[in-house]
Protein backbone atom coordinates (compact mmCIF):
# COMPACT_ATOMS: atom_id res chain seq x y z
CA UNK A 1 0.00 0.00 0.00
CA UNK A 2 1.55 3.11 -1.23
CA UNK A 3 0.78 6.56 1.34
CA UNK A 4 1.98 9.63 0.03
CA UNK A 5 1.52 12.22 3.03
CA UNK A 6 0.60 15.84 1.60
CA UNK A 7 0.76 18.65 3.82
CA UNK A 8 -1.99 21.40 3.75
CA UNK A 9 -1.59 24.60 4.94
CA UNK A 10 -4.53 25.89 7.68
CA UNK A 11 -5.76 29.44 8.72
CA UNK A 12 -6.18 27.82 11.73
CA UNK A 13 -3.16 28.37 15.04
CA UNK A 14 -2.76 24.02 14.71
CA UNK A 15 -0.77 25.22 11.51
CA UNK A 16 -0.71 22.53 7.91
CA UNK A 17 -2.86 19.42 8.35
CA UNK A 18 -1.94 15.97 6.95
CA UNK A 19 -3.83 14.85 4.02
CA UNK A 20 -2.76 11.28 2.81
CA UNK A 21 -3.08 9.57 -0.09
CA UNK A 22 -3.23 6.25 -0.07
CA UNK A 23 -2.21 5.26 -4.33
CA UNK A 24 -4.03 2.19 -4.85
CA UNK A 25 -7.31 0.99 -6.63
CA UNK A 26 -9.36 2.64 -5.53
CA UNK A 27 -7.31 5.80 -5.29
CA UNK A 28 -8.26 7.63 -1.45
CA UNK A 29 -7.77 10.48 0.59
CA UNK A 30 -7.87 10.34 4.04
CA UNK A 31 -8.80 14.18 4.68
CA UNK A 32 -8.60 16.92 2.45
CA UNK A 33 -7.66 20.04 4.06
CA UNK A 34 -9.84 23.61 4.49
CA UNK A 35 -11.73 24.99 1.99
CA UNK A 36 -9.29 27.74 1.06
CA UNK A 37 -7.55 28.86 -1.99
CA UNK A 38 -4.42 27.58 -1.22
CA UNK A 39 -5.30 24.35 0.44
CA UNK A 40 -6.39 22.95 -3.12
CA UNK A 41 -3.30 24.32 -4.50
CA UNK A 42 -1.21 22.43 -2.47
CA UNK A 43 -3.36 19.40 -2.57
CA UNK A 44 -3.09 19.50 -6.55
CA UNK A 45 0.41 19.60 -6.22
CA UNK A 46 0.79 17.07 -3.68
CA UNK A 47 -1.11 15.19 -6.01
CA UNK A 48 0.92 16.21 -9.27
CA UNK A 49 4.08 15.29 -7.51
CA UNK A 50 2.70 11.42 -6.83
CA UNK A 51 1.56 11.92 -10.57
CA UNK A 52 -2.15 12.04 -9.88
CA UNK A 53 -5.20 14.20 -10.57
CA UNK A 54 -8.40 14.89 -8.64
CA UNK A 55 -10.02 13.43 -11.26
CA UNK A 56 -8.60 10.15 -9.91
CA UNK A 57 -9.76 10.58 -6.67
CA UNK A 58 -12.41 7.48 -6.10
CA UNK A 59 -13.08 8.29 -2.25
CA UNK A 60 -12.53 10.52 0.52
CA UNK A 61 -12.17 8.63 3.91
CA UNK A 62 -12.34 11.74 7.02
CA UNK A 63 -10.83 11.13 10.21
CA UNK A 64 -13.69 13.74 11.52
CA UNK A 65 -15.61 16.84 10.34
CA UNK A 66 -13.47 19.36 11.67
CA UNK A 67 -13.25 22.16 8.59
CA UNK A 68 -8.91 21.82 8.56
CA UNK A 69 -9.49 17.60 7.81
CA UNK A 70 -12.85 17.64 6.42
CA UNK A 71 -13.20 21.05 4.21
CA UNK A 72 -12.44 20.36 0.61
CA UNK A 73 -14.57 17.02 0.87
CA UNK A 74 -17.44 18.31 -1.10
CA UNK A 75 -16.06 20.35 -3.83
CA UNK A 76 -12.99 17.36 -4.25
CA UNK A 77 -16.06 15.00 -4.68
CA UNK A 78 -17.81 17.48 -7.12
CA UNK A 79 -14.49 17.71 -9.34
CA UNK A 80 -13.44 13.78 -9.17
CA UNK A 81 -17.28 13.14 -10.04
CA UNK A 82 -18.95 11.22 -7.24
CA UNK A 83 -16.44 9.61 -5.55
CA UNK A 84 -17.71 8.50 -2.57
CA UNK A 85 -17.18 9.57 0.97
CA UNK A 86 -17.18 8.02 3.98
CA UNK A 87 -17.64 9.68 7.89
CA UNK A 88 -18.86 8.90 10.87
CA UNK A 89 -22.60 9.32 12.16
CA UNK A 90 -21.98 10.32 15.50
CA UNK A 91 -19.89 13.55 13.22
CA UNK A 92 -23.30 15.05 12.69
CA UNK A 93 -23.11 18.95 13.97
CA UNK A 94 -19.81 19.39 12.04
CA UNK A 95 -20.71 17.40 8.90
CA UNK A 96 -23.96 19.52 8.39
CA UNK A 97 -21.18 22.92 8.72
CA UNK A 98 -24.24 24.16 11.10
CA UNK A 99 -22.05 22.97 14.17
CA UNK A 100 -26.14 22.16 15.84
CA UNK A 101 -26.26 25.76 16.90
CA UNK A 102 -28.51 25.53 19.71
CA UNK A 103 -27.57 22.62 21.19
CA UNK A 104 -23.84 24.15 21.32
CA UNK A 105 -25.46 27.49 22.98
CA UNK A 106 -27.13 25.29 25.70
CA UNK A 107 -23.93 23.49 26.81
CA UNK A 108 -22.34 27.34 27.21
CA UNK A 109 -24.74 28.47 29.33
CA UNK A 110 -24.82 25.25 31.41
CA UNK A 111 -20.70 25.80 31.59
CA UNK A 112 -21.79 29.04 32.98
CA UNK A 113 -20.40 31.27 29.87
CA UNK A 114 -22.19 34.55 30.28
CA UNK A 115 -24.98 35.87 27.34
CA UNK A 116 -21.81 38.44 25.66
CA UNK A 117 -19.31 36.13 25.45
CA UNK A 118 -22.10 33.00 24.13
CA UNK A 119 -22.71 35.82 21.15
CA UNK A 120 -19.24 36.48 20.12
CA UNK A 121 -18.62 32.86 20.39
CA UNK A 122 -21.52 32.40 17.92
CA UNK A 123 -19.37 34.74 15.40
CA UNK A 124 -16.66 32.91 15.71
CA UNK A 125 -18.64 29.16 15.24
CA UNK A 126 -19.96 31.02 12.21
CA UNK A 127 -16.19 32.49 10.60
CA UNK A 128 -14.71 28.79 11.13
CA UNK A 129 -18.05 27.43 8.98
CA UNK A 130 -17.23 29.06 5.95
CA UNK A 131 -13.79 26.86 5.78
CA UNK A 132 -16.00 23.73 4.69
CA UNK A 133 -19.08 23.20 2.58
CA UNK A 134 -22.18 21.12 4.47
CA UNK A 135 -22.67 17.61 3.31
CA UNK A 136 -26.39 16.69 2.74
CA UNK A 137 -27.20 13.02 3.99
CA UNK A 138 -27.31 11.36 0.74
CA UNK A 139 -23.34 12.73 0.04
CA UNK A 140 -21.57 10.31 2.06
CA UNK A 141 -21.56 6.75 3.58
CA UNK A 142 -21.44 6.03 7.29
CA UNK A 143 -18.14 4.92 8.51
CA UNK A 144 -19.18 1.93 10.84
CA UNK A 145 -16.26 0.73 13.46
CA UNK A 146 -14.79 -2.58 12.73
CA UNK A 147 -15.49 -2.44 8.97
CA UNK A 148 -13.09 -2.93 6.03
CA UNK A 149 -12.03 -0.66 4.16
CA UNK A 150 -10.70 -2.48 0.87
CA UNK A 151 -7.88 -1.80 -1.41
CA UNK A 152 -6.23 -4.03 -4.12
CA UNK A 153 -3.50 -4.66 -2.09
CA UNK A 154 -5.18 -4.92 0.94
CA UNK A 155 -7.32 -3.24 3.20
CA UNK A 156 -7.84 -0.47 6.03
CA UNK A 157 -9.93 -1.45 9.11
CA UNK A 158 -12.01 1.29 10.97
CA UNK A 159 -11.34 1.79 14.78
CA UNK A 160 -13.93 4.27 15.82
CA UNK A 161 -11.94 6.62 18.53
CA UNK A 162 -14.21 9.43 20.10
CA UNK A 163 -12.58 11.92 22.08
CA UNK A 164 -11.36 14.73 20.43
CA UNK A 165 -14.63 14.99 18.59
CA UNK A 166 -17.69 11.64 18.83
CA UNK A 167 -17.23 10.15 15.58
CA UNK A 168 -13.48 10.58 15.58
CA UNK A 169 -12.06 7.27 13.20
CA UNK A 170 -8.78 5.85 13.02
CA UNK A 171 -7.81 3.38 10.13
CA UNK A 172 -5.51 0.36 11.16
CA UNK A 173 -3.40 -1.39 8.30
CA UNK A 174 -2.97 -4.51 10.10
CA UNK A 175 -0.22 -5.91 7.79
CA UNK A 176 2.46 -3.75 9.20
CA UNK A 177 0.59 -2.53 12.11
CA UNK A 178 0.44 1.10 10.77
CA UNK A 179 -2.31 3.50 12.15
CA UNK A 180 -4.14 6.85 10.85
CA UNK A 181 -5.59 8.36 13.58
CA UNK A 182 -6.34 11.86 12.64
CA UNK A 183 -6.40 14.61 15.87
CA UNK A 184 -6.79 11.43 18.21
CA UNK A 185 -2.82 11.33 18.08
CA UNK A 186 -0.90 14.31 17.50
CA UNK A 187 3.20 14.09 17.96
CA UNK A 188 3.89 17.62 19.67
CA UNK A 189 0.48 18.68 21.22
CA UNK A 190 -2.31 16.69 23.41
CA UNK A 191 -5.30 17.15 21.17
CA UNK A 192 -8.22 19.00 22.62
CA UNK A 193 -11.77 17.15 23.37
CA UNK A 194 -13.70 20.18 21.96
CA UNK A 195 -17.43 20.02 23.84
CA UNK A 196 -19.80 18.67 21.88
CA UNK A 197 -23.05 17.76 22.62
CA UNK A 198 -23.90 13.77 23.13
CA UNK A 199 -24.45 12.20 19.55
CA UNK A 200 -26.89 9.87 20.64
CA UNK A 201 -28.81 12.44 23.10
CA UNK A 202 -28.15 16.48 22.15
CA UNK A 203 -29.53 17.73 25.20
CA UNK A 204 -26.50 16.17 27.06
CA UNK A 205 -23.14 16.95 26.70
CA UNK A 206 -20.38 14.23 25.09
CA UNK A 207 -18.51 13.24 28.25
CA UNK A 208 -15.62 14.06 25.67
CA UNK A 209 -11.98 13.15 28.00
CA UNK A 210 -13.60 9.95 29.59
CA UNK A 211 -13.93 8.36 26.10
CA UNK A 212 -10.63 9.13 24.70
CA UNK A 213 -9.03 7.68 27.26
CA UNK A 214 -10.80 4.92 26.02
CA UNK A 215 -9.77 5.16 22.58
CA UNK A 216 -6.19 5.92 23.51
CA UNK A 217 -6.03 2.69 25.46
CA UNK A 218 -7.78 0.84 22.62
CA UNK A 219 -5.08 1.66 20.37
CA UNK A 220 -2.58 0.52 22.45
CA UNK A 221 -3.90 -2.71 22.41
CA UNK A 222 -3.46 -2.24 18.86
CA UNK A 223 0.22 -2.37 19.60
CA UNK A 224 0.60 0.89 16.63
CA UNK A 225 4.71 0.64 14.96
CA UNK A 226 3.51 3.71 13.15
CA UNK A 227 0.91 6.52 13.88
CA UNK A 228 0.43 8.95 11.10
CA UNK A 229 -1.23 11.71 13.24
CA UNK A 230 -3.47 14.76 11.47
CA UNK A 231 -0.89 17.37 12.50
CA UNK A 232 2.90 16.86 12.44
CA UNK A 233 5.33 14.32 11.86
CA UNK A 234 3.99 10.46 12.70
CA UNK A 235 5.01 8.95 16.02
CA UNK A 236 7.03 5.97 16.21
CA UNK A 237 6.75 5.65 19.82
CA UNK A 238 3.19 5.41 21.01
CA UNK A 239 4.02 3.75 24.17
CA UNK A 240 5.58 6.59 25.16
CA UNK A 241 3.54 9.06 23.61
CA UNK A 242 0.17 6.97 25.64
CA UNK A 243 2.08 7.41 29.21
CA UNK A 244 2.62 11.15 28.37
CA UNK A 245 -0.37 12.09 27.43
CA UNK A 246 -1.93 10.05 30.51
CA UNK A 247 0.12 11.80 32.66
CA UNK A 248 -0.74 15.14 31.39
CA UNK A 249 -4.33 15.28 31.59
CA UNK A 250 -3.69 13.78 35.50
CA UNK A 251 -1.73 16.88 35.68
CA UNK A 252 -4.21 19.24 34.01
CA UNK A 253 -7.05 17.67 36.01
CA UNK A 254 -5.10 18.39 39.44
CA UNK A 255 -4.58 21.85 38.34
CA UNK A 256 -8.14 22.25 37.62
CA UNK A 257 -9.72 20.66 40.73
CA UNK A 258 -7.03 23.11 42.44
CA UNK A 259 -8.88 26.18 40.71
CA UNK A 260 -12.37 25.12 41.69
CA UNK A 261 -12.76 27.14 45.12
CA UNK A 262 -14.77 26.59 48.54
CA UNK A 263 -17.81 28.19 47.11
CA UNK A 264 -17.66 26.08 43.58
CA UNK A 265 -17.31 27.55 40.10
CA UNK A 266 -18.71 26.96 36.30
CA UNK A 267 -15.96 25.82 33.88
CA UNK A 268 -16.54 29.35 32.39
CA UNK A 269 -14.94 30.40 35.65
CA UNK A 270 -12.34 27.63 35.88
CA UNK A 271 -11.52 28.56 32.25
CA UNK A 272 -10.78 31.75 32.77
CA UNK A 273 -8.08 31.04 35.31
CA UNK A 274 -6.67 28.74 33.59
CA UNK A 275 -5.87 30.87 30.24
CA UNK A 276 -6.78 34.48 31.58
CA UNK A 277 -6.93 36.65 28.53
CA UNK A 278 -7.62 34.75 25.61
CA UNK A 279 -9.40 35.22 22.56
CA UNK A 280 -12.63 33.78 20.91
CA UNK A 281 -11.20 31.12 19.36
CA UNK A 282 -9.07 30.07 22.43
CA UNK A 283 -11.60 30.81 24.39
CA UNK A 284 -14.62 28.30 23.36
CA UNK A 285 -11.17 25.97 23.26
CA UNK A 286 -10.88 26.90 27.26
CA UNK A 287 -14.40 26.11 27.83
CA UNK A 288 -14.06 23.07 26.24
CA UNK A 289 -10.84 21.80 28.05
CA UNK A 290 -12.47 23.29 31.61
CA UNK A 291 -15.36 21.24 30.99
CA UNK A 292 -13.90 17.84 30.17
CA UNK A 293 -11.49 17.36 33.03
CA UNK A 294 -14.41 19.22 35.57
CA UNK A 295 -16.38 16.73 34.18
CA UNK A 296 -13.77 13.40 34.53
CA UNK A 297 -13.47 15.07 37.99
CA UNK A 298 -16.88 14.47 38.67
CA UNK A 299 -17.17 11.30 37.06
CA UNK A 300 -14.44 10.03 39.41
CA UNK A 301 -15.73 10.98 42.25
CA UNK A 302 -13.44 14.08 42.99
CA UNK A 303 -15.55 17.28 42.70
CA UNK A 304 -19.77 17.17 43.16
CA UNK A 305 -21.84 19.17 40.59
CA UNK A 306 -25.08 20.71 40.85
CA UNK A 307 -27.37 23.21 38.74
CA UNK A 308 -27.58 26.79 40.19
CA UNK A 309 -29.61 28.61 37.58
CA UNK A 310 -29.54 26.98 34.97
CA UNK A 311 -25.46 26.87 35.26
CA UNK A 312 -23.51 23.76 36.29
CA UNK A 313 -21.46 24.16 39.40
CA UNK A 314 -18.28 22.18 40.86
CA UNK A 315 -17.73 21.53 43.97
CA UNK A 316 -15.02 20.52 46.25
CA UNK A 317 -16.79 17.57 48.36
CA UNK A 318 -15.97 18.22 51.91
CA UNK A 319 -14.87 16.50 54.05
CA UNK A 320 -16.45 13.65 56.41
CA UNK A 321 -19.31 14.43 54.13
ZN1 LIG B 1 -9.89 18.22 14.88
ZN1 LIG C 1 -7.00 18.97 13.15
Amino acid sequence: MKIVPISVPTPFLVGPVNVYLIAEDPVTLIDTGPKTKVAVEALREGLRRARFRVSDIRRIVLTHAHEDHCGLAHSLRDEAKDAEILVHGWETGHRAARLEYEEHRQLLVRAGVPAEDIKSLRAMYQSVREYADALEDHEYSELLDDAEIEFATGSLRVVHTPGHTPGSCSFLREADRTIFAGDCVLKRITPNPILSPDPVDPTKRFRSLAEYMVSLARLRALAPTLVHGGHGEPVTDYEELFTRYLRAIRERQADVIRLVPKAGATAWDVAREMFPGTDDVHRFLAVSEAVAHLDLAHSEGKLALELSDGREVYRRPSAGK
